[in-house]
């Protein structure tokens, strides 16, 4: 997404190059760890950065996005590509939108191949760790995916909302199929079956709102966990732990 595609683009747009923060506590948390409550032994700790560390090395984080114009909107409901996808809430909480853009985001199966070979071996607390460092690559890559898109949109006098995923918030999992229409996930080698599972297993698809009236009166908390580096319409500061904030001209597309 370098230079010319805009976060309009209706040509399936391939990212590559996200520098990913891949965050102890969100690590922690699918461990089950409940913040501020549960403290981690020295041992856990050290398991993390084992993971960490090959986690790391095995990583490949792949983005696919394409967006298309909204042809209807109601309070429950945007029709887009043909397809309905039925949200609750969305016409509240994004506002009149012009269009809405679909990714697929991917760190790739070489960490569940890993995760699968250290259960065979019976490494099972790495193993474990492991699969929880794969889930946080792939959470904090779809962070960092719409995090560029609401600095290009802005660049574009735009403006992006937040991510939903089929699955949460009350959007039934089974319209995973009607985004997938907008958005396919095959050029980044994603996959998806008849029973809405995508393989790689650590692959996340979202849907965000676009539009100049667009809702986002969540910039304050957006740009408080933000990482995207001289954005220049950052609104509070970003945030001051030791991971690399994005530089955006490393992503390619
Ligand atoms: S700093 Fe704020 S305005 Fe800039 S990209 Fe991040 S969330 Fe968007």
């Amino acid at each position: 997404m370098t230079g010319s595609p805009s976060v309009l683009s209706s040509l399936a747009v391939v990212l590559d190059g996200f520098p990913l923060r891949i965050d102890r506590d969100e690590v922690l948390r699918f461990q089950g760890y409940k913040r501020d409550v549960d403290v981690p032994t020295a041992d856990v700790l050290a398991l993390f950065g084992e993971a960490l560390a090959l986690g790391e090395r095995l990583v490949r984080p792949r983005v696919v996005y394409r967006a298309a114009p909204v042809d209807g909107q109601s309070e429950d409901l945007i029709e887009v590509a043909g397809e309905s996808l039925h949200i609750p809430a969305i016409g509240r909480l994004w506002g009149s939108l012009e269009a809405v853009g679909g990714a697929v985001c991917t760190v790739g199966d070489a960490i569940e191949t890993r995760v699968r070979a250290l259960f065979e071996e019976r490494e099972l607390p790495l193993a474990m760790m492991l699969d929880s460092v794969g889930s946080a690559a792939v959470e904090s890559l779809a962070e960092a995916a719409n995090d560029l898109l609401c600095q290009r949109a802005l660049e574009e006098s735009l403006r992006v909302t937040n991510r939903i995923s089929p699955g949460y918030a009350g959007w039934d999992t089974a319209e995973q199929r009607a985004l997938w229409t907008l958005c396919p996930g095959e050029p980044i080698g994603v996959t998806l079956n008849d029973a809405c599972f995508m393989t790689p297993v650590k692959s996340i698809t979202f849907l965000v709102g676009i539009g100049s009236e667009a809702r986002v009166d969540h910039y304050f908390t957006q740009c408080r966990r933000c990482w995207m580096r001289d954005c220049a319409y950052r609104r509070a500061p970003a945030p001051t732990a030791s991971r690399n904030p994005i530089d955006s001209s490393v992503i390619n597309g």
